[in-house]
């Protein structure tokens, strides 16, 4: 007696780890499907535990049962439990686990149904001492097929897996199951096989169970198998819409996610020809370069855009980043491969309503350029005499206000002369209208002549017409209006068959900077035409054609 304490140890130490993971880490799905394992794993040292400490054979049998239950599910768990490790735990359906679970359930029903002794039979009436049938070892059959096919599983894995923390994560669970299968196979030769011939070794298997959840545990904790990011990231990597393959220095894809199908069909541990993968692209020139740059410079980050015939031209950007270590040697490269049509789309989209825009734009230009035209055409005409271009009397007047207002102030001599077409009649009456028009206008050109630009002519109406002269004194603007008379005499304008002329008579009316001085304007407008008209009235009477002064 006193052994029987190793496998109660050994359980108790279970239930601690047991414990110890649900305490301190956050629980997911693969921690509940490690956790119902490792509740497995130790009802196996229980059952070896308690089948000792009693003498009722039901009892035993309870408890040896319970043993075999956990030793027959021990391979199937950890099977499943490596599906998790190596990530591919969304290839586990319930149909598939259910089979996977098959051999291990006959089993586990042939120990526990035990017909005639077939998996073990008691000696001397106590189950204590067990000699085992051919089902017995079915069971242990069974279970180092489990075992062999979830190590191979995990040699795949850690193949083609590609970080190191997950290779060390994959490397510790390893040592595990070695240590488990290796303990297996010890209890089952010293404690069965050789049970005549050696002494019995107690808590074999239980100690490898120990050991190997204890690899677990490590790898849990120093290398965060559990870890949820990492976790998530293979998610992500695995469902995104982008496709990536990973491919080492000699271009062995490493890694390819569902998102690169649409592109290209690689899978792991095949060899990434790019120029083979590029040769059905139209042979442009981009093209030959990309594969130039791609096959001599690996060290280049490198992006081009194609399109694929298929599915009706989808526009694909490529890209290549290389994978450098600390000593920036190559260790792989990154090829992403993003299906840019919409975005294609509607760059194109956007260019056409640019451009339509543009044009828009470009006609508002010219609507505005016209506009400003014809406002220019439209201030002009407001301003200025049809037929003879002069200002009309509105303007003047207008003009007129201001400029007295600033002559006062600044003491500014001005002159207004007004002056009208003699005999005007006639030249209607004889010559007709058109030449009426005709000697009004030619009338009004040649007055403008003998002005200065900041004169004013204004056709004051009919064959009358108002000069407004700034900073002219009494002299310059009797000078002036008596050479504009002779001017205008002197000009000879066609009237068909033969040339007519005109006179003029004009009243000028002169304001000194002494005597300019008034309250309002408009009135002393009034006045100062009154004058002048008077002045002209004078010319008239006086015999026409000529120049009268106003007082
Ligand atoms: P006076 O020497 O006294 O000024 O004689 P007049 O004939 O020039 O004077 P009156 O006022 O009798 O005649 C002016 C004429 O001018 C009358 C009118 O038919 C003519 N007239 C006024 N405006 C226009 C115009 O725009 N075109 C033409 N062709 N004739 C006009
Ligand atoms: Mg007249
Ligand atoms: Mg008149």
């Amino acid at each position: 007696m006193g052994f029987q304490w190793t496998d109660f140890t050994l359980f108790v130490l279970l239930f601690m780890l047991f414990v110890s993971v649900i305490a301190f880490n956050r629980i997911t799905q693969t921690h509940k499907v490690y956790l119902a394992f490792h509740f497995v794993m130790m009802l196996w040292p229980l059952g070896q535990f308690a089948v000792k400490m009693t003498d009722y054979t039901q009892f035993q049998l309870f408890f040896i049962n319970t043993s075999f239950v956990a030793m027959g599910l021990l391979g199937p768990g950890w099977l499943i439990f490596v599906f998790f490790l190596t990530g591919r735990a969304a290839q586990l359906k319930a149909s598939r686990t259910l089979l996977y679970l098959l051999p291990a359930a006959l089993c586990i029903i042939g120990a526990l149904w035990n017909p005639n002794g077939l998996f073990m039979s008691p000696v001397a009436g106590n189950y204590l001492e067990r000699v085992y049938g051919p089902l017995f070892w079915l069971l242990v059959l069974v279970q180092f097929a489990y075992f062999f096919t979830a190590l191979m599983s995990m040699f795949h894995a850690l193949k083609t897996v590609s970080s190191v923390n997950q290779r060390k994560q994959l490397g510790t669970a390893l040592i595990g199951m070695f240590v488990l299968t290796g303990f297996g196979l010890l209890d089952v030769l010293i404690n069965v096989l050789l049970s005549q011939w050696l002494p019995i070794v107690p808590g074999l298997l239980a100690s490898g169970i120990l050991l190997s959840d204890l690899c677990f545990v490590i790898a849990i904790y120093r290398f965060g198998m559990f870890d949820i990011l990492s976790m998530a990231q293979r998610d992500i990597f695995e469902h995104m819409t982008t496709g990536i393959i990973v491919v080492d220095e000699n271009d062995k894809v490493l890694e390819v996610n569902r998102g690169a199908s649409p592109f290209v069909q690689s899978a792991k541990g095949e060899i990434f020809e790019m120029d083979r993968f590029l040769a059905p692209l139209q042979a442009q020139g981009e093209v030959y370069e990309f594969l130039y740059r791609y096959l001599h410079h690996p060290y280049e980050k490198m992006q081009m855009e194609f399109s694929l015939p298929e599915n009706g031209g989808r526009h694909v950007s490529i890209q290549i980043s290389p994978v450098v270590d600390d000593r920036k040697t190559l260790l792989g490269r990154i090829i992403t491969f993003h299906d840019v049509t919409e975005l294609r789309k509607l760059v194109v989209e956007m260019n056409r309503k640019n451009e339509a825009l543009h044009e828009r734009n470009l006609e508002l230009i010219t609507i505005q350029e016209e506009l400003f035209r014809v406002n220019q055409k439209l201030e002009q005409m407001a301003v200025t005499d049809g037929l003879t271009g002069c200002f009309n009397r509105r303007y003047l007047m207008q003009q007129l206000e201001h400029e007295v207002l600033l002559n006062m102030r600044y003491q500014i001599p001005f002159a207004i002369v007004l002056f009208d077409i003699d005999h005007f009649k006639q030249i209607n009456d004889k010559y007709g209208h058109l030449v009426g028009d005709e000697v009004l206008r030619s009338t009004a050109d040649i007055v403008r002549t003998k002005l200065r630009r900041t004169d004013i002519l204004a056709r004051y109406g009919g064959e009358e017409f108002t000069i407004y002269l700034p900073h002219t004194n009494r002299e310059q603007a009797e000078l002036l209006a008596e050479r504009i008379m002779i001017a205008v005499g002197d000009n000879w304008v066609d009237a068909g068959t033969e040339k007519v002329h005109v006179t003029i008579s004009m009243g000028v009316l002169s304001e000194t900077s002494e005597d300019l001085s008034f309250d309002d304007p408009k009135e002393y407008m009034r006045e100062v035409f009154s004058s002048a008209d008077s002045a002209l009235y004078k010319a008239k009477n006086e015999g026409r054609n000529r120049v009268v002064m106003a007082l």
